[in-house]
């Protein structure tokens, strides 16, 4: 099971690091973890042509991990692939795709005028529920509840297959379910936005920096607590993902480090993990 990370920023543009999303792999069985910015070209980059693009695991409807599900979806009809375009992910995605789709129907439909024997795209929508969601036969796919209130649900996928576990947190506070779920995995690749490096404008929906920064910690892992997260779930490897684009890798390291004694890898784009 191989797990290459196409996105390891968060909301705020960053030219090094595209919006949140991993390719997880076994062979030809290809899965994708959410749609941030730019997750196009990082499968062209990764080797996945469009025509290829595979199903794909949303963790939540947050704008930063879905943005670019259009992208994928147009651009891998217009290569031509007709197999349907499968979509998982929490409750409200069928209604979140039904929009999408509602939007991109002008350019579906200026765009088959002028093919020949064209159907629109073929998108097929599964709302999942924790436990087990997939089964290839060589790879299994387990979706649970994690912690990203206001946002509910909110999931993280594990994957387990070729001998081998990952975990990918989605976004969340630390959470329980997630240790649970996560227990003794080879590789966690966990979210880590730190908030004290958010910026502040007057008008951005809080009074003070202070109290942004407290609201959005709230339903986030902070420096102070992800090496907490990786040693109570026992996981070989933790990989950090979501990063604010002023966090600074070589310190978010060594804040896990203190607490969790096993390999810690800060993630890059493309880095396979
Ligand atoms: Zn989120
Ligand atoms: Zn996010």
């Amino acid at each position: 099971m191989r797990a290459v990370l196409l996105g390891t920023g968060s909301p705020p543009p960053n030219p090094t690091r595209r919006g949140p999303a991993t390719l997880l792999s076994l062979g030809d069985a290809r899965f994708l973890v959410d749609a941030g910015s730019g997750v196009g070209a990082q499968l062209v980059q990764a080797g996945v042509r469009p025509w290829d693009w595979p199903r794909v695991f949303i963790t939540h409807h947050h704008s930063d991990h879905t943005i670019d599900l259009g992208h994928l979806l147009i651009s891998r009809w217009i290569a031509g692939q007709n197999a349907p375009f499968e979509i998982w992910g929490p409750a409200g995605t069928h209604t979140q795709v039904a929009k999408l789709l509602d939007y991109l129907s002008w350019d579906i439909e200026v765009r088959r005028s002028h093919m020949h024997d064209r159907r629109p795209p073929d998108v097929r929508v599964t709302e999942i529920e924790e436990g087990k969601i997939l089964d290839t036969g060589a790879v299994r796919v387990s979706a649970f509840l994690v912690e990203h209130d206001p946002v509910k649900p909110a999931f993280g996928f594990r994957f387990d297959g070729g001998g081998r576990s990952v975990v990918v947190s989605g976004d969340t506070r630390p959470c329980e379910n997630l240790v649970r779920w996560s227990h003794r995995v080879d590789c966690l690749i966990h979210e880590c936005c730190e908030m004290s490096k958010t910026p502040w404008y007057p008008g951005c929906g809080w009074p003070s920096l202070e109290e942004k920064v407290k609201d959005l910690s709230s339903y986030h892992t902070q420096p102070a607590d992800i090496g907490r997260v990786a040693r109570a779930a026992g996981t070989k490897k933790l990989v950090i993902t979501h990063l604010m684009p002023g966090s600074v890798p070589a310190e978010l390291a060594a804040a896990a480090g203190r607490d969790f004694a096993g390999a810690v890898a800060v993630g890059e784009d493309l880095a396979e993990v």
